[in-house]
């Protein structure tokens, strides 16, 4: 009946269509599978059936015998006979047993669910080949839950076999892995001629890929693992292409759109404050990042510039840097920071650098006082000042600019997608936007998640830095760790010792942090030394009068959660010991490490931990240990949790990635974006006769995301 009515489908619609049929008209599924189909993995026509991909192979080529079984660790097929069936009640469960037998002995195979669907399919004295992993129950041998397949109705005797992700409910309609490789393998057997082929011939040839249709028959049908390897070759860098080359259309066309303030000169205040009061030679890092944000500037184009540098790198002068050319060219400026405490220290360290310049600066945060604020409103709107810092306070409605050019946002990831935008609209032509992080971002996964934002990097650290020696110490080791503490702070430093946050217990974590505090008080007593506490829950006055008793060299060891984990900048400050360090992700300890290391002395960072790690966690600490690189340490990051944390979810979007693993495939990434690149470079419009079909194909590819390029 399906079969007719895909017929009657091929009739109306014609044969290229062929790919577009609802799947429902694909022999084996029928209305109620498709529903399913639909519902549960997104598959709604042939080709999405097409490009459901596999996500792992199982090699049917050999085959063991029961007698191996006890000395496996792993799956295994075997081929035997069942020689008795049996059911027994576990309270309200009900459990089928077989025996199976093959030449060298017998197993029970077992099953706990599904015995009513499972029973009629297992028959005394017929052939099966079977495919599960043994267990061991006392001295007994079985197998739970073991797929089995007829002898007779085996497709595969030997080779590869496909595995297809699938759920709870399409299992219990047969649409388990083996039931959706069979639709796939009937499909495939159908596509002989009917696949266009998406990629422009010149670059198969180039980078030896195989064609689609190939591709899609291997991937589905392997055969020996060059096949597969190759057909997923394929089918990686075409989704990665594809995804490059609409990044890099829509940062085009973005760029095209976006009227932008021209700043033609760098002007009298960055001339006068670059000759006479520049605290120090510029690194090269900083030059050439700078020379990037110049030339942005003349381009006419609204500037989305983001700027990364490990911890310490030096970004907060080339923001200043930057925005002495906005005020040069009659502008205001702002930049903004996550917390009180940080646009605070911004706040102190600008107006140092610029007292000798007639540069007014203001400070805006929540607990700024209203008759302060009112001034400050003013300054705004006559365009007086010339540099407002503040938190997310910037953003209300209320504060209004006479000329806003340029607003540098300072540690991004705490600010969303749509709080920037508002400060895009503070004036009729959008400020240009600079955005630091200190978070390094490995570079695949930057070229993809921003990759409508330009990206500039400072990846060399200001001179005569020492690493910071990181060393791992068990709990055991803790006196020796305080023992240690004692002797540094004989010499005058300073110290830090931060406790994690874990969001599921407020009070908990509190709790920690309250009975460390008292323990090192204990270790630690008065008057020789002076203990400070700082956390979320302390007001924001509170906090900065603790904070600026440390800054100030008046106690001498600051116990802390992670508040203190950005920007915070006390030099005399030279050993950070991190409490419970494998409750932290390694971006956050290296951002914590980055608190100390910032004055001329040795600094150390000490992660304390439990006995029990696992492996995840030894390679976090071992990588601590091991690299003070920002940009390595998240490459490992990346590989450990995957580019889904990594990015936090909101731009989870970009993940659903059919087959490509932008940890995994990071080399894939970088020659998809390199060819995407240099195809729109030689032809931005994609009319040369060797680009016409990919033109095609992408105006539909874009066409069917409509809201994807607001990612950044
Ligand atoms: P981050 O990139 O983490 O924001 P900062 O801007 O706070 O780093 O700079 C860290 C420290 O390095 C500051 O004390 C700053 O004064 C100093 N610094 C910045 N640039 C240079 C430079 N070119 N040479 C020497 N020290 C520098
Ligand atoms: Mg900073």
């Amino acid at each position: 009946m399906d079969v007719y009515l895909s017929q009657f489908f091929f009739y109306f619609y014609g044969v290229n269509d062929f790919l577009q049929t609802p799947i429902e008209f694909l022999k084996g599924v029928g209305p109620q599978r498709a529903e399913l189909l639909r519902q549960e993995i997104g598959v709604y026509t042939f080709n999405d059936l097409l490009n459901y991909f596999p996500f792992r192979y199982i090699d049917r080529s050999k085959y063991h015998s029961v007698s191996d079984l006890p000395f496996l660790d792993s799956h295994a097929q075997l081929k035997g006979k069942i020689i008795h069936i049996a059911e027994a009640t576990l309270g309200r469960q009900k459990k089928l047993t077989a025996k199976f037998q093959d030449a060298t002995g017998v197993i029970d195979l077992v099953w706990f669910q599904g015995a009513k669907w499972i029973k009629p399919l297992l028959k005394v004295g017929v052939e099966f080949q079977i495919f599960g992993k043994a267990k061991v129950y006392g001295n007994l041998w079985n197998m739970p839950h073991p797929e089995m397949t007829e002898w007779k109705d085996v497709l595969l005797k030997t080779g590869l076999q496909p595995v297809y992700s699938t759920t709870e409910k399409l299992s219990a309609k047969g649409l388990h892995s083996k039931g959706i490789e069979k639709l796939t393998a009937n499909l495939v057997l159908q596509i002989k001629g009917r696949i266009i082929e998406t990629l422009p011939l010149y670059l198969l040839n180039e980078h030896r890929l195989i064609g689609k249709e190939q591709a899609l028959y291997h991937v589905h049908l392997p055969n020996v693992d060059n096949d597969f390897i190759q057909a997923r070759l394929r089918l990686k860098f075409e989704e990665l292409f594809f995804l490059q080359m609409e990044l890099l259309l829509r940062k085009h066309i973005t760029m095209k759109k976006s009227k932008g303030f021209v700043f033609a000169e760098v002007g009298d205040v960055f001339t006068d404050f670059y000759t006479n009061n520049l605290p120090f030679e510029l690194t090269g890092a900083q030059k050439r990042v700078l020379k990037e944000i110049r030339k942005d500037f003349l381009t006419g184009h609204h500037m989305n510039r983001l700027l990364q540098g490990d911890v310490g790198s030096g970004k907060t002068l080339v923001a200043l840097l930057t925005m002495l050319i906005g005020i040069g060219n009659g502008f205001q400026t702002a930049l903004m920071a996550p917390t009180e405490i940080l646009a605070t220290q911004h706040f102190e360290t600008l107006s140092e650098m610029l007292k000798e310049l007639p540069i007014r600066i203001e400070l805006l945060t929540g607990s700024v006082k209203k008759k302060n604020r009112i001034g400050i409103h003013e300054g705004l709107e006559d365009g007086s000042v010339h540099i407002l810092v503040g938190t997310h306070a910037l953003l209300e409605d209320v504060v209004k600019f006479q000329n806003l050019g340029i607003v540098v946002i300072d540690e991004q990831h705490r600010f969303g997608v749509a709080q920037r935008a508002r400060m895009w609209k503070k004036n009729t032509t959008p400020p240009h936007v600079l955005i630091m992080t200190a978070t390094p971002i490995p570079r695949t996964l930057a070229m993809t998640f921003y990759g409508d934002l330009d990206v500039s990097v400072i990846d060399v650290l200001p001179p005569g830095r020492k690493t910071i020696s990181t060393m791992h110490r068990y709990e055991a080791n803790r006196l020796r760790v305080f023992g240690f503490i004692k002797e540094e702070i004989a010499k005058g430093r300073q110290i830090y010792i931060v406790y994690p946050l874990i969001n599921e217990s407020k009070t908990l974590d509190f709790n920690n942090l309250i009975s460390g505090y008292e323990a090192i008080s204990r270790y630690f007593p008065l008057p020789d030394y002076r203990v400070s506490i700082l956390h979320g829950q302390m007001k924001p006055e509170d906090k900065n009068f603790e904070m600026q008793r440390f800054v100030k060299g008046e106690t001498q060891i600051m116990v802390a959660t992670t508040v203190i984990e950005v920007g915070v900048n006390v030099p005399n400050a030279s050993v950070m010991i991190i409490e419970s360090s494998e409750r932290f992700g390694l971006s956050q300890l290296h951002q914590l490490r980055g608190r100390v290391g910032r004055g001329a002395e040795q600094s150390f960072c000490i992660l304390m931990t439990g006995d029990k790690l696992s492996k995840d966690t030894l390679k976090r600490i071992e990588t601590m240990v091991n690299s003070s690189d920002g940009f390595e340490i998240a490459e490992v990051d990346l590989q450990l949790r995957g580019p889904g944390d990594l990015m936090g979810t909101q731009q989870s979007g970009l993940l659903n990635l059919k087959i490509a693993d932008l940890a995994k495939d990071s080399q894939l990434v970088v020659l998809a974006r390199d060819e995407a690149r240099k195809i729109l470079l030689e032809d931005p419009g994609l009319e040369f006769s060797k680009h016409l079909k990919l033109k095609e194909i992408l105006i539909e590819v874009l066409r069917s995301r409509p809201n994807w390029g607001k990612i950044a």
